[in-house]
């Protein structure tokens, strides 16, 4: 019996686990010197001008969008084709998502929607770089631009990747990163903003500590003081340093991992492509692609079984794989409080019955790829119309 290949696993070596008992023994535990490295790091990878971490992307988002001056009664538009945290943050703030649908194609925000949903109370848009893949974010944010309008990107997946050459991380106001465990490097739980905006930066940084000006390490090194001020009312999304050592550490492995990833998806797409039941990822020219994710779409029409059962024959098989996303909209939450309907998003709510996840991740071996190309052949074959 061949073991259970798992969707995700996260690649930890001995020199992470190193570096985060390093962290243990130096008795600094909590957001200090590791944080402060990790930040500077990150930032030397991406080259924005100010990095902030923080103890996720869902609070990176959140400070974001009150750095770039959300209040309530704002609107913030926000792609139907995401996880929770990108539609959530915005409730924080007693602001309203709008929710827009994506293109059928890259499953990225839809720019003719984006253009259609903004009103005068639009504050901001999130676009959500897709499976690792950029938004096109030349024309989204000249709309932006155009009417006003901050970009928040929900890079999540997206590290590290470019647009038109551009580092993720570099291009709209501010962008937020994900250390989740899923994530294409991770700290547990963690997040990055990156910003080239000092004030903002600023402002996301005392926010995340109750809102307090001065860092710890400030507060308790000797040539400090026991004062510190409370500037607004903050709230505790501060980074731990056993956080941090872990994600020096992984950064460092980032650019592998990307080339692992990427190396994957071609076998994948080499294999897929000549599949006519299977629609394989379309990846702009423009793009590099992170490869987060890999979400083939399956062509219905042809198969005699829904994408359910092909999601259960591949865990009989010993293949774990997962759907990204059931659109927000499809949510019970927001059908009752906006009185979405499927066919609000038509885009969404076909492709979303579509779609699989694949396991792509570093800690897979070639012949892992092989066995899921072979076992997703094997299943088209026997149920195509
Ligand atoms: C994972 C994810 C997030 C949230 O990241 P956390 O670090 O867990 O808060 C936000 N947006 C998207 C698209 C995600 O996939």
């Amino acid at each position: 019996m061949t073991p259970f290949l798992p969707f995700h696993r996260p690649d930890i070596g001995e020199d992470d686990i190193a570096a985060v008992v390093e962290t243990l023994r130096s008795g600094w535990l909590t957001t200090g010197s590791k944080t402060q490295q990790f930040e500077e790091e990150f930032n030397s990878q991406i080259g924005a001008r100010h990095a902030v971490a923080v103890n996720s992307c869902t609070a990176a988002l959140h400070l974001a969008l009150e750095a770039v001056g959300v209040t309530a009664g704002d609107e913030v538009i926000v792609p139907t084709m995401t996880f929770a945290a990108t539609a959530e943050v915005v409730h924080y703030l007693n602001a309203s998502p709008v929710l827009v649908d994506c293109q059928e194609d890259t499953l990225n925000i839809d720019i003719q929607s984006v253009e259609q949903a903004i009103s005068s109370k639009t504050k901001a848009i999130i676009p959500v770089h897709f499976a690792g893949q950029p938004c096109a974010m030349d024309p989204l944010l000249a709309l932006a631009r155009q009417h006003d309008i901050k970009v928040i990107e929900d890079a999540a997946h997206a590290l590290p990747a470019r647009y038109r050459g551009k580092k993720v991380g570099t291009i709209g106001d501010i962008t937020c990163f994900s250390f989740y465990a899923t994530k294409t490097i991770t700290t547990g739980e963690g997040g990055m903003a990156t910003t080239d905006n000092a004030e903002w930066a600023e402002r996301m940084r005392i926010l995340s500590l109750h809102g307090i000006s001065r860092e710890a390490v400030n507060r308790y090194s000797p040539e400090g003081s026991w004062r510190y001020d409370i500037c607004y009312p903050g709230y505790k999304y501060n980074l731990t340093d056993m956080a941090s050592a872990l994600g020096i550490s992984q950064l460092r492995k980032c650019d592998r991992f990307g080339m692992v990833r990427q190396y994957y998806a071609g076998l994948y797409n080499d294999a897929f492509q000549k599949i006519p039941e299977i629609i394989v990822p379309s990846v702009s020219t423009e793009m590099e692609h992170a490869w987060h994710l890999y979400v083939i779409q399956l062509d219905l029409e042809r198969l005699r079984i829904g994408r359910n059962q092909f999601i259960a024959l591949l865990k009989e098989q010993g293949i774990g794989v997962s759907v990204h996303f059931h659109p927000l909209h499809l949510h019970p939450y927001y059908r009752k409080t906006y009185k979405y309907r499927p066919d609000d998003f038509p885009i969404a709510t076909k492709v979303c019955e579509r779609i699989i996840s694949l396991p792509i991740y570093p800690k897979m071996t070639e012949s892992d790829i092989n066995r899921v190309i072979e076992t997703v052949n094997m299943l088209i074959s026997q149920y195509r119309c």
